[in-house]
């Protein structure tokens, strides 16, 4: 029997992909939890019957999370991730020689578990000496420390369940503070098809809160309409004025220094989106 897999966007729309194998599937406190294995994508981890990372593609959403801040700010010692318990950004993160410690903050043990028993290629940086892992709640955390982290990602869920805080006017000033003087953050924003009004609602939240806000896109086949949004706001650098030069070519398949710029050109309806 052919098993297939519908993450439901929109009571018409949805992705499907066909399953060979699950091997996970369960409630935790937090959320519905399933690890699976896909015939075109490899182990593909599931929270709340939508797709989180897969093995094929995780590679784009992960280094476009880490690698744009992580290139706009001179010198990323101190970081922090909230969510990313598949450790795909922190993967990212550490091939930045700077970058001193980085801290994960993600809500849900199990998700961290089950990554790194069935995701090894993704998770395996979690284990890496510069790495605290935290299960805790990454609204709290950002609470209890002030003017701590050069860079903070936000690589949560959408914003329903344990993440609906995270797409906060609160957070955002939460995350302000939280950086130093000088420090950036990003977090991924959901796509502009279906989700038009998360992106707006963040952009302008985001800019009562940062002087420099950018906004930036990827390709992403296995999320939703398969165009991504990551915003950017940062307190004194801005990833337009990075000199491209002066990126090195480190081992990606996605992120280059060509891209650097180029990621945040946006096709016309999306940049009306953020005016
Ligand atoms: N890349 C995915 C996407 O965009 O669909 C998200 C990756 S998944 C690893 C996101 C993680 O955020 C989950 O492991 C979840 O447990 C975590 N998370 C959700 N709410 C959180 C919160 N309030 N604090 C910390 N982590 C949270």
């Amino acid at each position: 029997m052919e098993l297939w897999f519908t993450e439901k966007q929109t009571e018409n729309f949805g992705i499907t992909m066909k399953v060979k194998e699950t091997y996970v599937s369960e409630k935790t406190d937090f959320q519905d939890l399933a690890m699976v294995k896909t015939e075109e994508f490899g182990n593909m981890l599931l929270l709340d019957g939508m797709v989180m990372t897969t093995e094929k593609d995780e590679f784009v959403y992960h280094e476009m999370v880490a690698h744009p801040v992580l290139y706009t700010h001179p010198n990323p010692e101190q970081v922090l991730v909230v969510g990313g318990g598949d450790g795909g950004v922190i993967r990212e993160v550490l091939k930045h020689p700077q970058v001193k410690k980085a801290v994960l903050v993600d809500i849900d043990g199990k998700v961290i578990e089950y990554s790194k028993k069935y995701l090894p290629s993704i998770a395996g940086g979690l284990e890496d000496p510069r790495v605290e892992v935290l299960v805790n709640d990454g609204f709290m955390h950002i609470h209890d420390h002030k003017n701590t982290y050069d860079v903070i990602m936000v690589d949560s869920t959408e914003p329903v369940g344990p993440a609906a805080n995270l797409f906060t006017r609160g957070f955002y000033q939460g995350i302000y503070e939280a950086l130093k003087e000088d420090g950036i953050f990003v977090a991924q924003t959901d796509n502009p098809w279906f989700k038009a009004d998360l992106i707006q609602s963040v952009n302008k939240d985001v800019k009562e809160v940062f002087p420099i806000v950018r906004v930036y896109a990827a390709n992403i086949p296995t999320y939703p309409s398969g165009l991504w949004t990551f915003t950017l706001g940062s307190k004194k650098y801005d990833p337009l004025e990075v000199d491209e030069s002066s990126i090195p070519e480190i081992d990606t398949k996605y992120y280059t220094p060509r891209l650097h710029k180029a990621a945040f050109v946006l096709p016309k309806f999306v940049e009306d989106l953020i005016k």
